[in-house]
């Protein structure tokens, strides 16, 4: 017999989210998620994905997955403490240290995990955080999971981060005080000011950590955003996933020698719960070897996202201020906004709308994310697709 407070609780809520269009209805691909995907039979152009180098389907990356598991198996086994730790996992770790010029680096199951980990191995209730007011989803649960005392600063607002850090330095209330931020941030595709964030923390002798989830294999050549920087040395966390540029799952810290050893004899989820598999550690230390070798996917995604972008605006979209790839098409309007991204749908672009609470009211947006694997035929045919159905509903 289930709960009947719980069923009560379930179906008010979710007739509630229902109600108000909030309902999240999941599309399953009965594909790989390139730059074409099919779902519920029919092809469609894939501008949805963070696939950005095109690497989760890469022929070379397939090969060394299933060797891996013709090595090791499918599974590590146990907790990375216990012995859970593969020697591809060790691998992983440094080539990770030497793509983000660190001394060290360790690997979690994801960068939400990663989040979730490396801010409460650190910082606690007598500490302070000041997290910048766009800072993803497992920022913010990794800053409210550490019990410190959280400082919101407005959006890349550096005089407000400056008042901040020093009322909180001088306040003497905190035994250490830590910046966080995004290195490119998700729905506007803008940068981090991180020379200015950095110069901030040596002033005030703040902690930087810096969540490059969309700026890894993204600036910097492929190396990230603090690289892009040239900061490598200045900042203390560089937390990084393995589940967009490079194409396949897991999170990262990379960062000090003693940063490292301490989150691997205290951050919980690298203790008590089993690592990334040996297919997912190969595959991801064969990406980034590939990364360091070439840049030739790196430009190639630059290219597609220059030519999407100027194809966009020249047909009259709103596409804001874009620094990176991420490609918002912003329409304003909620229900206008959705009716775009199912129209796009229908027409045979795969563009997802978001939409408050994710982005503020009034600045809904049909985000497009451009990838290495696009070729120019795809994004011609998308660009006529968006022409056909921004017309049709008056946006441009
Ligand atoms: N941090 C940021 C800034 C992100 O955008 C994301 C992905 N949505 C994550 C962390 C989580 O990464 P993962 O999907 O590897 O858990």
């Amino acid at each position: 017999m289930s709960s009947n407070i719980l069923n009560q609780f379930l179906s008010e809520n979710l007739e509630d989210l229902k109600d108000k269009g909030l309902y999240n209805e999941i599309d399953p691909l009965e594909s790989a998620n390139g730059p074409i995907i099919k779902i519920n039979g029919k092809e469609l152009i894939n501008l949805s994905s963070n696939n950005y180098l095109g690497l989760a389907t890469n022929d070379t990356l397939r090969t060394i997955a299933k060797e891996a598991i013709d090595k090791y198996g499918v599974g590590a086994g146990a907790v990375r403490t216990i012995n859970g730790t593969l020697q591809i996992h060790v691998e992983l770790e440094e080539t990770l240290a030497k793509f983000k010029h660190t001394e060290a680096a360790i690997a979690y199951q994801s960068g939400f995990n990663c989040n979730m980990a490396a801010i409460s191995a650190v910082m606690d209730k007598n500490d302070a955080i000041l997290s910048d007011e766009l800072n993803h989803a497992s920022i913010i649960d990794g800053c409210r999971l550490s019990k410190a005392k959280i400082i919101r600063f407005n959006h890349s607002d550096m005089d407000d981060l400056r008042a901040k850090a020093k009322e909180a330095t001088e306040s003497g209330q905190y035994n250490k005080v830590m910046v966080i931020t995004d290195g490119v941030f998700s729905m506007d595709g803008d940068i981090a000011k991180l020379p200015e964030i950095v110069k901030i923390a040596e002033e005030f002798d703040l902690i930087t950590y810096v969540d490059d989830a969309h700026g890894s294999g993204v600036l910097g050549k492929g190396a990230g955003t603090v690289k892009h920087f040239g900061l490598s040395d200045k900042v203390d966390f560089q937390i990084g996933t393995l589940s967009k540029a490079i194409g396949v799952v897991g999170g990262y810290v990379a960062g000090k020698q003693q940063l490292i050893d301490w989150l691997k004899v205290r951050s919980r989820p690298f203790l008590f719960s089993t690592s990334v598999t040996p297919a997912d550690a190969a595959a991801s230390k064969k990406a980034i070897e590939m990364l360091m070798e070439s840049t030739a996917l790196n430009e190639k995604l630059w290219e597609n996202s220059e030519y999407l972008k100027a194809g966009l605006k020249k047909l009259g979209f709103n596409i804001g201020e874009s620094e990176t790839p991420i490609t918002p098409c912003i329409i304003g309007d909620e229900v206008k906004t959705q009716e775009f991204s199912k129209k796009l749908n229908e027409a045979g672009v795969y563009a997802k709308s978001i939409v408050f609470p994710t982005v503020p009211r009034g600045t809904g947006r049909v985000r497009n994310m451009p990838s290495a694997a696009h070729t120019k035929e795809m994004l011609d045919q998308a660009l006529t697709i968006y022409e056909t159905v921004g017309k049709e509903l008056e946006i441009i």
